[in-house]
Formats: structure tokens, C-alpha cells, sequence
């Protein structure tokens, strides 16, 4: 019975549409995971070609995609000999005239045209010999047959060379969404929807949308039939979110913290190095009203590099601990493990609490009595990487788990760490920058979210400045003025995995060459990579800290959370090879003490558009918020680091870069409807628990990873 409710003919498999056989179908999973009736129709077009358009020939340019025109075939001759060999043709309109060319099947195709006869010509064109022309254009004979039958847009498919190869290229596919349209018509497919948003948001019917967008009428129902498919799209991951989070508010339990005891007054009031900024007295309110309402917190920290993010952290920690909880905090690597544990340390001297750091590289002994503690309840807090996931690790009773996201915890990372306890901890999200607003609703759309958007007082904005290798002298020249001012200068070197051996060369040359710019004993340079042991690190790092070196190459290693405060030049070398989300985590390196910083990005002269928008973007602004945006609008979600994992690629036409405002309407839609009925018990809702199943049923079903 239940199997029977969760079949809809939409999973049929491909081999059913006509004109499919096994062979094809085969063919189709292989190549594009196309394995049902479903699979083929969201195949969508990746663009259209408007076939209402008759361009004028006077009008036609290289730089037109492919185009249409009408004319009077006026000449027709084979020319040239052997492999020469070309079918020449022009073709006249009231404005001028262009050459068709055809350089295979010319014979055939000499039989088939007439000069005198009115054409529709259908193709790209370019420059050959001085003459604007179309090679191997299509070519119809203008009859009212076939002005009747075009379709207004057509649909351009993607396809593969063993498809082409196989009559399914583009126009074969079109070919089968006809077919498949015209079987489904007979039958009827499911809504996916209910009534109430079909007539609120005015949605094309589920069939009609897929009629419309591979075969639009007009433009008018090909934006309906998108703005029904990708709202449906939208809404199923925002309703899965919402409802992940209606059954956790209602069915987890969390742990009260009803007072703010003596730990969280005395750091409050005795141990504080300076007042708090608007921004995080707003938020520490926002996560202790949520510690003592009873329910379990989930909430996402969202604030831009520098922004005070560990206070809030470290503040929250210690009102788990005031109730007689542990905490911990997790970070994705060893050295901002450390760097958290120093600041910790530092900030709650005087408070008497047990704080450890436990890390892959914790020593054997250390590491026993660390378990011992956490499992026995001496320890308060604990501060480590992922090697507190690990299953040896045991809490006496944690209450708070904080995670210094980065972008690079799997959703399936906090849910391990959520499992700590027998009872879910109160959790907390931190990203290491802001991320674009469509991202955290998708990504974090089942948490709440608190926003830092205030900078602590007396913030100089950092100075950044794009430079090319013949600005090289002067950038030296700078630098040493400011050692000479007692500043410290990072400069960073790419290391990106495939390229690993070279990247490493780069950065040796590059050290090389520093200290001979830098000589000794005026000048000292600290090196830092992966490559390194932890000591290693750990004491080129110290060195740096105290001072002993100026200059610090590195690669990417410190690239999150280190704190320096001296240190006040940073310099990126090959800066188009980083992301932008990656500079400006490099660029909140510096600005942190009270002296002027600096950003100096370095490149090669030649640059991609892309690469030098990110460098203008750079120059331009500080503010991380405004620069998620525009690195989303350039990368595209699927680029951004930490998508690949969370089902948002999934989204065939969505797109979370522009669609912003539907996705917005998409989740209040599937917020109004949870409101009204949770558990989506109600007659009328039952479709979509249905649709659910079936997408979760088919997720299972076929194994797609060819
Ligand atoms: P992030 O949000 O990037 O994690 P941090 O928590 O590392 O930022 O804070 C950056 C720096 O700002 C630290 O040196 C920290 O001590 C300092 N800081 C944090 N809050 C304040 C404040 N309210 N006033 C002044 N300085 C602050
Ligand atoms: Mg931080």
C-alpha cells in the first residue's frame, strides 16, 4: 500500500519513453544520470533560441549567438576541387546578403535547394574570407507548414560526444521531451503542491511547467514555468529545514541554564580587557535567552573577521559552566586550536577553571589524563580539532559544544559532536566570514542566527593596494619603512593541492629571494608551512610573536584566526590564485592593533576579468558581508567552499546567487504552512510528506555515481 502511494509515474524508468531503447537508455544513465521519466524532464534547456526573430542580414555580427534570417537563395555552385571542395550559396534579403558554406555532403545538399526559393537559414555567423557567412546552417523552405510547427524558443540541450554519436544531441533530446511530454499528457502527473500556495503564488500546474519550459509558448509562460519550478525547488529544502527544526524545538530537550552564576559575573566585571561593543552585548543576550529557555540551542554566530567572535564564545561557555556544565570548542586546524587555548588562558586568569586543548599531536600521557578529566568532570573546558570527535572522547556532562566553523564542518561533523551527550548539548556555530544570505538559509536554514555587525572602537580601516612585479622595488622599499616603524609583515604564499610541488618551489624561491632583500642581522624571516612539524611551527611561530623575526612567510597555514596584533602589513603573493573569502580571511590577519595596517596584493600583469574584479573588490572594501555577495556572484554556489557536501547542487535551475528574492519567498511559504500545521497531518498537506518520501525514496533507490 504504502509502496503503491510513493510511485508516481514520474519514476518510471527511461527506457519507457519512445523511442528509447535499452541501448539509449543505458547510454543516457552513463552519460547523464538520467534514469527515469523525471531524470529526462529536469534535464532542463540551458538556454533558448528565440525562433520569432528574423534578423535582418544587415544586421548580423559575429558577436550574435546563433541567429535566424529569411531570404531568396540567389546563387548556388560547388567550388574549389578535392578537399577545396565547398557548396557556395547566397542568400538575399532586402538589405544585403551573406554566404552559405558547406564543405561535406555538398552534392546531396545542391539536390535539395533551389535558387528563386524563400529560405529560413538558422545558424552562427562568422567572418571567412572578408564575407560574413553560415557554415552548415540549417536550411528550411519557407512554407506555412513550417512556420506553423516551430515552437517560439527552442530549448538547447546539453549533451555528450557518445551521445551526439547516438542521435542524441541536442535536437534528439528535444525529440524525447516531446515524445515524453506528449505520454505524459495521457496520464496525468501528480502535484507535488498543495492548492493553498498554488493559488497564492499563481503557479503554473506541475505539468504545464514542464510543457513550458522545454517547449515555451512565449516568453511570458517560460518565466511561469521557471518561477514554479525553481519556487518548488526552494521550498522542499526550506520545508525539510523548517521541519527539522519544528521537531527539535518540540522534541529535544535542552539543558536550562537558569542563572548567571560567578564565573560569567567575575570575568564580566573583573576580568574583561575592554567594553563590549554594541553588537556583542546584543548577541550574548540572544544566546542566553535561548540557554534558558529550556529548549536546545542551535544557533549560527555570523561576524566578519576580527569582529569579536572567541569573547562571545568564551563568555557563553563560561554560563554552561556557572550551571554545572562543561563546554568545548572545536576548530578546524591544530594552530587556531592553540591560538584559542592561549586566548582562553590569557583571559581567564585569575578565574579558577580547568581549560585544556587536545589536539592530534597531544602527547599519549597528556592525552590520558585530558580523557580522564573530561569523563570525570574535573575538566571545564576543553578546546581542541576534530580530535575531539573521536569516540575515546567522553564527557562527564557537556552542555555547550561551540564550533569555529570556517566553512569546513560537514553538517554530519556537528552531529557527532551533538551526539557527545546523551542529551543534545546547546550548540553553537561560528563562520569564520560572513557568508551570503542565501547560503546560510540553505545551509544553516534550520538554525537561528545572530549577527556581529560592529567592529570593536578604534579600528583604522586596513589600507589595500593591487601591484603588479614591476611595483616590486617600491613594495620592498615599504615594507622596510615599516619594519623600521617596529611593524611585522606576513607574506603569503598559494599552496593549492594539485600544483603542491611547484607551490612549494614558489614559496623556497620566494623565501630565498626575501632574505636577500632582507639581509641579516638587520632583517629576520620566519618560514612557516604544512610541511613542518608541529614543534617546528610552533617555534617559528613564537618567534615571530615575540618579536625576534619581521617577516613571516607562510602559506595558508595561518589563514584562519591567528592573532598578532603587531603584525601590520600583509602581503599576498599571486593574490588572483585565492578566492576572495580567502584574501580577506588573509587580510584579517592584520588591523588588529591600534596602528595603521596594510593589504598589498600581489599578481601578474596579465588577468582574467574575473581575477581582476576580485582584486578591485578587494581595494574597494572591507566590509566581508558586501564581499560574500560579490564572491558568490562571481564563483557561483558550487564553487564556494563546503557546497559539495550539502545537497545544495542538487538545485537543477534555482540559483542561489540571483534568485535571492524567491528563495525568500520559498521559505516563508514553507514557514507559513508549518505554522499552520507541523506535523503537515492535514488532509490537504499530505502532499508533501509524500513528495518528500518519494525524493527520499529515489535519493536511495538508484545508485547514480556511475
Ligand atoms: P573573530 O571574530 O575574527 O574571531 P576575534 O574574536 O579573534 O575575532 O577578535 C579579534 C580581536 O579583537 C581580538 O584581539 C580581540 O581581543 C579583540 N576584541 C574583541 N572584542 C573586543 C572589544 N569589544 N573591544 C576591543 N577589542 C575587542
Ligand atoms: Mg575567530
Amino acid at each position: 500500500m504504502r509502496e503503491h502511494a510513493l510511485t508516481s509515474i514520474l519514476d518510471t524508468p527511461v527506457e519507457y519513453v519512445k523511442g528509447v531503447g535499452p541501448a539509449k537508455a543505458d547510454l543516457l544513465k552513463k552519460e547523464l544520470g538520467i534514469y527515469t521519466f523525471e531524470d529526462l524532464l529536469t534535464h532542463y534547456p540551458f538556454r533558448y533560441v528565440d525562433r520569432t526573430r528574423f534578423y535582418k542580414i544587415r544586421e548580423i555580427s559575429e558577436d550574435l549567438p546563433y541567429v535566424q534570417i529569411r531570404g531568396v537563395l540567389d546563387h548556388l555552385e560547388i567550388a574549389g576541387q578535392k578537399k577545396g571542395k565547398r557548396l557556395v550559396a547566397s542568400l538575399r534579403d532586402e538589405t544585403g546578403s551573406v554566404e552559405l558554406l558547406w564543405f561535406q555532403g555538398q552534392q546531396w545538399m545542391a539536390e535539395r535547394l533551389k535558387t528563386g526559393t524563400e529560405y529560413v537559414v538558422f545558424g552562427k555567423a562568422s567572418m571567412f574570407n572578408g564575407r560574413m557567412n553560415f557554415a552548415h546552417p540549417d536550411i528550411d523552405p519557407v512554407t506555412p507548414e513550417f512556420l506553423k510547427q516551430q515552437s517560439v524558443f527552442e530549448g538547447v540541450y546539453s549533451s555528450t560526444e557518445k551521445l551526439k554519436y547516438k542521435g542524441l544531441g541536442s535536437d534528439g533530446l528535444r525529440k524525447l521531451q516531446r515524445h515524453l511530454l506528449q505520454q505524459l499528457s495521457q496520464a496525468s502527473i501528480e502535484e507535488s503542491l498543495g492548492p493553498e500556495l498554488m493559488e497564492q503564488h499563481k503557479l503554473l500546474s506541475k505539468m504545464d511547467a514542464f510543457s513550458h519550459i522545454h517547449f515555451p509558448e512565449s516568453e511570458g509562460m517560460l518565466e511561469k514555468a521557471r518561477f514554479r519550478i525553481k519556487f518548488e525547488e526552494l521550498f522542499f529544502i526550506q520545508l525539510r529545514l523548517l521541519r527539522l527544526k519544528s521537531f527539535r524545538v518540540q522534541h529535544t530537550k535542552g539543558f536550562l541554564f537558569s542563572k548567571v552564576g560567578e564565573q560569567f559575573n567575575s570575568f564580566f566585571h573583573h576580568h574583561l580587557p575592554f567594553a563590549l561593543t554594541g553588537a556583542q552585548k546584543k548577541v550574548i543576550k540572544e544566546i542566553h535567552h535561548d540557554l534558558k529557555s529550556g529548549k536546545q540551542m542551535n544557533r549560527l554566530l555570523q561576524g566578519d573577521v576580527g569582529s569579536g567572535k572567541t569573547l562571545v564564545a568564551l563568555m557563553s561557555m563560561l554560563l554552561a559552566i556557572d550551571n554545572g556544565y562543561q563546554a568545548c570548542l572545536m576548530a578546524p586546524t591544530e594552530i587556531l586550536a592553540r591560538q584559542h587555548f592561549a586566548t582562553f588562558r590569557e583571559l581567564l586568569k585569575g578565574i579558577a577553571l580547568e581549560t585544556v586543548v587536545l589536539t592530534g599531536s597531544t602527547k599519549t600521557k597528556e592525552r590520558t589524563s585530558i580523557l580522564k578529566g573530561l569523563n570525570d568532570g574535573s575538566i571545564n573546558i576543553v578546546i581542541g580539532t576534530h580530535a575531539l570527535l573521536e569516540d575515546k572522547v567522553k564527557f562527564s556532562n557537556l552542555g555547550l559544544a561551540v564550533i569555529d566553523e570556517q566553512h569546513r564542518f560537514g553538517v554530519e561533523q556537528r552531529a557527532r559532536l551533538q551526539a557527545k551527550n546523551s542529551q543534545a548539548p546547546h550548540m553553537l556555530i561560528m563562520t569564520a566570514t560572513p557568508i551570503p544570505r542565501t547560503l546560510a538559509m540553505t545551509f544553516y536554514g534550520d538554525l537561528d542566527t545572530s549577527i556581529i555587525d560592529e567592529m570593536p572602537p578604534g579600528r583604522k580601516p586596513i589600507q589595500t593596494h593591487h601591484y603588479t612585479e614591476s611595483a616590486r622595488l617600491k613594495v620592498i622599499g615599504f615594507l622596510k619603512q615599516q619594519i623600521a616603524l617596529g611593524r611585522q609583515v606576513y607574506i603569503v604564499y598559494p599552496l593549492i593541492q594539485e600544483s603542491e610541488k611547484m607551490d612549494y618551489q614558489n614559496l623556497q624561491m620566494g623565501y630565498d629571494q626575501l632574505v636577500q632583500d632582507f639581509p641579516a642581522p638587520t632583517y629576520r624571516v620566519s618560514i612557516v608551512h604544512g610541511k613542518l612539524s608541529n614543534e617546528q611551527k610552533e617555534q617559528e611561530m613564537n618567534r615571530f610573536i615575540t618579536g625576534e623575526t619581521q617577516l613571516m612567510v607562510a602559506t595558508t597555514v595561518i589563514e584562519v584566526g591567528v592573532n598578532i596584533p603587531n603584525a601590520s602589513v600583509m602581503v599576498i603573493e599571486s593574490a588572483e590564485r585565492f578566492g576572495l573569502s580567502q584574501l580577506h580571511q588573509l587580510r584579517g590577519r592584520v588591523g588588529r592593533g591600534a596602528e595603521q595596517s596594510y593589504c598589498i596584493l600581489m599578481t601578474g600583469y596579465k588577468l582574467s576579468a574575473e581575477s581582476k574584479q576580485r582584486m578591485q573588490t578587494m581595494v574597494k572594501t572591507n566590509d566581508g558581508f558586501e564581499i560574500s555577495e560579490v564572491d558568490l556572484k562571481l564563483r557561483g554556489p558550487g564553487d564556494i567552499e563546503g557546497t559539495a557536501q550539502s545537497g545544495v547542487l542538487n538545485l537543477k535551475l534555482a540559483d542561489l546567487a540571483k534568485d535571492g528574492q524567491l528563495l525568500q519567498l520559498a521559505r516563508w511559504a514553507a514557514a507559513g504552512l508549518i505554522e499552520r500545521d507541523a506535523e503537515l497531518n492535514k488532509q490537504e498537506n499530505k502532499v508533501y510528506i509524500t513528495e518528500m518520501q518519494r525524493q527520499d525514496k529515489n535519493r536511495t533507490n538508484w545508485s547514480r555515481i556511475a
